[in-house]
């Protein structure tokens, strides 16, 4: 590694926390001119921290609820979800932790093709051809 500014390579890490992701990343510091500096090395750990450790706050959750609503249904096939608990029918939506919990036609009591998330609001269509032996509505 070489100092970004001097070009010697006289060069040390130190793992201090970045104060906006609350995670430690690397910051290089030259032993010859005294310079300090982030390189990708922290830019990868600070995307990371934004994309799986942060949670979004409330009104950037409700912005994403917003977008989903607007959004067709994502076609999925229930048999490639990940079942919530032990139940054959509910799954956990493959967008968030939330759950999908599928519902049945108010008559006929037939299993219907379109869902919703219970948290982040996405739609989606099932394409099995049935769900534990029973057919779509
Ligand atoms: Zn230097
Ligand atoms: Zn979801």
């Amino acid at each position: 590694m070489q100092c970004a500014q001097c070009e010697s390579a006289a060069v040390e890490t130190e793992w201090l926390e970045d104060p906006t992701f609350k995670v430690k990343v690397p910051v290089r510091r030259c032993r010859d001119c005294a310079f300090s500096y982030t390189d990708q090395a922290a830019e990868a750990v600070r995307t990371k921290a934004q994309g799986k450790c942060r949670m979004p706050t409330d009104d950037e959750f409700a912005a994403y609820v917003h977008e989903n609503l607007e959004l067709p249904p994502e076609k999925v096939r229930h048999a490639d979800l990940a079942r919530f608990s032990d139940s054959l029918y509910k799954s956990e939506c493959p967008f968030c932790l939330g759950l999908l919990l599928m519902h049945r036609d108010r008559t006929t009591f037939a299993l219907l093709r379109k869902d919703r998330c219970t948290l982040c609001a996405r739609a989606v269509e099932y394409t099995d051809d049935s769900v534990n032996g029973e057919p779509f509505a």
